[in-house]
Formats: C-alpha cells, sequence, structure tokens
C-alpha cells in the first residue's frame, strides 16, 4: 500500500516524536504533546506561580522601589511562561540567534497550553494575538522575527489570528544590557508606533494578546501595550514565553 497526500508529507516532515529526547509520541496526541513528551514536560522551568498584575498604563513611574512595579497597580495580567533558564534559553537562544526557527513550534504551543488554562480562568475572550515587534534593521539580519513564529504557533492552538498591529519607530538597545529601570524605560520610549495600515475597525470591539520571547523588566511590552491602548485596543494580556527570575 502505498501512502500519499498532505498528512503523509506532515508525518514524514515532523515524525512523532519528543522535541527534546526524541522518544516515539501517540500518534493521536494533541497540543504540544504533539511535540514534547510527558517526562521531558515535566522538567520543564515552568513559572505557573507567576500571574502578576501589570502595572497602569500611567505616565507617572512607580515611586514605591520596594516592590517589582507591576505589583503595585493593577491592569492586564502578565504571563511569563518560563523561567529563562535551562533548556527554555537554549531553545530560545537557538530560535533567535541559532536560526532554529522550530523552536518556535515547542514554545509556542507550550504557551498557548498554559494561556488556554489562564483564559479559562477568566472572562477574557482573545480575538487576535499581536507579536512584538523587531526594527526595521534587526529583522533584516535575522531575516524573521522570533515573536511573530511564536505568536504564529501559539495562535494556531488557539484558534485566534495574528495581527501585526504595532512597528518599531526607532532601533533601541536590548533590554538586557541595561542595568537600572530608569534607562531600561528612556531605552523604548517612543520606540513603538502603529502600523501604518491598521485602521480604527481593525481594533474596535476585539481582545488582543501581546506576545514576547523574553521578558527583562516588562517595560518594553509595557510600552507597546501604551500604543495600542492609545489607538483604541483593548489589550487583555501580555505573555512571554519566558522570562528571568530575579525580576519577579
Ligand atoms: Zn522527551
Amino acid at each position: 500500500m502505498t501512502r500519499s497526500g498532505p498528512a503523509f508529507l506532515e508525518q514524514l516532515l515532523f515524525p512523532p516524536c519528543c522535541y527534546l529526547c526524541s522518544a516515539n509520541l501517540q500518534r493521536e496526541a494533541k497540543g504540544h504533546l504533539r511535540y514534547i513528551c510527558r517526562h521531558c514536560l515535566s522538567r520543564l522551568p515552568f513559572n505557573l506561580a507567576l500571574s502578576r498584575t501589570f502595572p497602569a498604563l500611567a505616565d507617572q513611574p512607580p515611586t514605591d522601589t520596594a516592590l517589582p512595579y507591576w505589583r503595585r497597580t493593577p491592569l492586564p495580567p502578565l504571563f511569563s511562561v518560563f523561567f529563562y533558564e535551562g533548556v527554555i534559553r537554549e531553545l530560545i537562544l537557538g530560535l533567535k540567534f541559532g536560526g532554529r526557527l522550530e523552536n518556535a513550534r515547542l514554545l509556542g504551543s507550550l504557551m498557548a497550553a498554559v494561556l488556554a488554562e489562564e483564559l479559562k480562568r477568566s472572562h477574557l475572550r482573545p480575538t487576535a494575538v499581536v507579536p512584538m515587534p523587531l526594527s526595521h534593521n534587526r529583522r533584516l539580519r535575522r531575516g524573521y522575527n522570533q515573536s511573530e513564529l511564536l505568536a504564529d504557533f501559539l495562535a494556531a492552538e488557539l484558534g485566534l489570528e495574528v495581527l501585526p498591529l504595532v512597528i518599531r519607530s526607532r532601533e533601541t538597545a536590548r533590554q538586557s544590557e541595561l542595568k537600572t529601570l530608569a534607562e531600561r524605560k528612556s531605552n523604548v520610549k517612543d520606540a513603538f508606533a502603529l502600523a501604518p495600515d491598521v485602521t480604527e475597525q481593525a481594533l474596535r470591539d476585539r481582545q488582543f494578546i501581546l506576545v514576547d520571547d523574553v521578558l527583562t523588566s516588562g517595560y518594553t511590552m509595557l510600552t507597546c501595550a501604551e500604543v495600542l491602548q492609545a489607538a483604541g485596543a483593548r489589550i487583555i494580556c501580555l505573555v512571554a514565553a519566558s522570562g528571568t527570575r530575579k525580576i519577579f
């Protein structure tokens, strides 16, 4: 018997085995379990305890520096699905700097699994996913935007659209290279703008999720969310694949 068609091709290209240890996976597995075995899944540095309230989209910087700033004012929830360490750090570095675009498939599906659980417990019903933009030059150098790839796979799992609503309006330094919150805030100030073809209609009556790969201080996502909200978009949550442990 010969096999042909897209299903066979997909099995050939993406055989059902664990992305991390190559163990065989069940053919009927769904969601992220199509890409990772339960053993490897149980060893990932999940950050499930993190379901923080994001800080106010206010101009005023917080004055109480004893707490991480987003714990001081209620706003849309911020989810960092993993800690930026171990195999997750390797997957993200491979995705960003090693051309391992396929890493986004596993990370995006895991983000979707966690987010689906969080959304189930809330009244929020997102309609589209917005990737954090890269600057024009950085995107040209890399050839792709890793946040867009994560958004693609996350959105596919959740049955949502991906809308690149925002652009970087200027180059910025990497947030991870800056030491203080003040430096990070000033680094991303005015760094985002609405994409030129975005209409009010694209924003009206819809709920958006903003997606990034690594959360450093949170200021980058916050600043980007501010631009969208100022244009009338309703951002219901900000979700990053990973975040450093110390900032939480
Ligand atoms: Zn495995």
